[in-house]
């Protein structure tokens, strides 16, 4: 009945073929740029192209790019609208169309493509933009009332601590416009969400902050599939479409568990599952590896999430009554089936991820048993010592985190979700030192990740890259370069 998550990827890049853009193919999760760990956004395989480096093959383009940003992994679940993994889709002007064909064609899609009623369509532009506000206003017909000016932080588009940037202005869907037009805040994630950015793309941020205008003008925009899916299929969040909630019913199967029926935190709980493994799955295919360094720790992480939150779930094993089973490659099949239109060369990657998640679910759940006594001796130890009343806040040591991780394979983020689970704080920076010595110990000082939840760009400067060998070698770890 509803348009289909596919539908939706399909439409977008029929419209603007339709309007001479050239359909180009998702790059890869792992990004040819090494100012950034994963690819975040539709732009970067066109960064060369923005900054002059390259020339231009087409005047304008547009995709469909598969995204991970590991900087909403915390986001996933306590809002409707983050993922790990999403599909940003995109189009690009490389010094061939601005702002007007940029804002006059967004509003079309939107409205009449996708048929958004208008008067639930609030616009950001930045606070200084004056031409894309009487634009939306003049070209487009938007209400005054309906056009935020906000600040840099939401309003002007960086890649990365340096590269191509600008201004942008955003669409917003409005769910609750029976509440008005007073005290209006687009980030109130209960009544708005924020679907399609277009940047204005004319400076290059250099290293000492200073903006650089560009030779030409171009235009890069990124519109949240799952968001717009989520809209145009009116469910509550962006789980519950096509694109994600067979994931998610797959693993009620195996949890026997009915997702109508289940509380909010088995919701959020499912949730996490169904946006992880679509990040392990087309990490694994991407060629990460799960490993202790940058981007295979950021797969590493993921995995041993799904893991931990699937037997909180009370999933056992596979779903044969197997109870030694993995249950991620059960999960993992899903993800593959719903793959064609997402990126058509995963179903025939499909044996090797299989076997590479198996493998690294195993391994984990071995240490996970050691090491959850151990963990929850610590914790009932911190308890204790604080005495509940005397004003000390239960918190693990930096020397107790550091056993957890180092003998027992225990992710950092996941002893401290356990923890606050139990009123337990870490200490974050006692975990750092301890981390920090053992690096300076250890005679591969580089190949340590930082571990603290920075965005990709502060986590890529400090660690080297991951070097992708090729399926024959899936199982063996990835080397690392420099
Ligand atoms: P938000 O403010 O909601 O975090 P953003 O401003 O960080 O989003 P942009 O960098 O502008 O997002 O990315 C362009 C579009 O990509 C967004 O308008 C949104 O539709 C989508 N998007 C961004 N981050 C995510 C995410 N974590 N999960 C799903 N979609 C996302
Ligand atoms: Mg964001
Ligand atoms: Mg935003
Ligand atoms: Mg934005």
């Amino acid at each position: 009945s509803s348009v289909s998550g596919d539908a939706i990827r399909r439409r977008f890049l029929n419209f603007y073929a339709s309007r001479g853009h050239k359909i180009l193919p998702s790059s890869s999760l792992v990004p040819d740029d090494p100012t950034v760990l994963l690819t975040i956004a539709g732009m970067l395989q066109f960064k060369p192209i923005f900054l002059g480096k390259e020339p231009r093959r087409v005047p304008c383009a547009t995709t469909a790019q598969r995204c991970i940003r590991t900087n909403d992994i915390e986001n996933v679940g306590r809002t409707t609208r983050h993922h790990t993994f999403f599909e940003m889709l995109g189009n690009f002007s490389f010094g061939d169309y601005f702002k007007k064909e940029a804002i006059v064609w967004a509003w079309e899609l939107s409205t009449k493509e996708y048929g958004l009623p208008p008067e639930r369509l609030w616009i950001s532009v930045f606070e200084d933009d004056d031409e894309a506000f009487l634009l939306w206003h003049n070209e487009v017909g938007v209400p005054k009332e309906r056009i935020k000016r906000m600040g840099e932080d939401d309003n002007f588009w960086t890649s990365g601590i340096t590269g191509p940037c600008g201004p942008c202005s955003e669409i917003y869907f409005d769910f609750h416009s029976e509440r008005g037009y007073t005290d209006v805040d687009l980030g109130d994630d209960s009544r708005f969400i924020e679907f399609y950015n277009l940047v204005f793309m004319q400076y290059n941020k250099k290293d000492d902050g200073s903006l650089e205008p560009l030779k030409q003008k171009n235009i890069d925009t990124g519109m949240g599939l799952e968001r717009v899916a989520r809209i145009l299929q009116k469910v509550p969040n962006n789980y519950e479409t096509d694109l994600i909630f067979p994931i998610i019913e797959k693993a009620t199967d195996l949890a026997r568990i009915s997702y109508p029926e289940a509380d909010s935190v088995t919701k959020n709980n499912l949730k996490i599952i169904g946006d992880h493994m679509r990040a392990v799955v087309y990490l694994i295919s991407d060629g990460v590896i799960p490993s202790n360094i940058g981007r295979g720790y950021v797969v590493r992480r993921l995995i041993r999430r799904v893991v931990r939150t699937g037997r909180l779930l009370g999933i056992k094993g596979d779903d044969h009554g197997n109870p030694d089973g993995a249950f991620l490659p059960v999960l993992a099949e899903k993800v593959i089936e719903l793959s064609t239109n997402i990126d058509p060369d995963v179903k025939s990657r499909k044996t090797a991820i299989l076997e590479e998640l198996k493998r690294e679910e195993l391994r984990f759940v071995q240490t996970l048993e050691r090491g959850e006594k151990l963990l929850n001796q610590f914790l009932s130890d911190a308890l204790l010592k604080s005495g509940g009343n005397n004003g000390n806040k239960p918190c693990l040591s930096g020397k107790d985190v550091f056993l957890l991780y180092d003998t027992y394979g225990f992710p950092v983020e996941i002893t401290a979700e356990v923890a606050e689970e139990q009123g337990v704080t870490i200490d974050m920076e006692g975990f750092d030192i301890e981390m920090e010595n053992q690096r300076r110990q250890s005679q591969a000082a580089h190949s340590v990740v930082k571990l603290s939840i920075g965005n990709d760009v502060e986590i890529a400067r400090s660690i080297p890259d991951t070097e992708f060998l090729g399926y024959d070698s899936l199982s063996a770890s990835a080397t690392v370069k420099g």
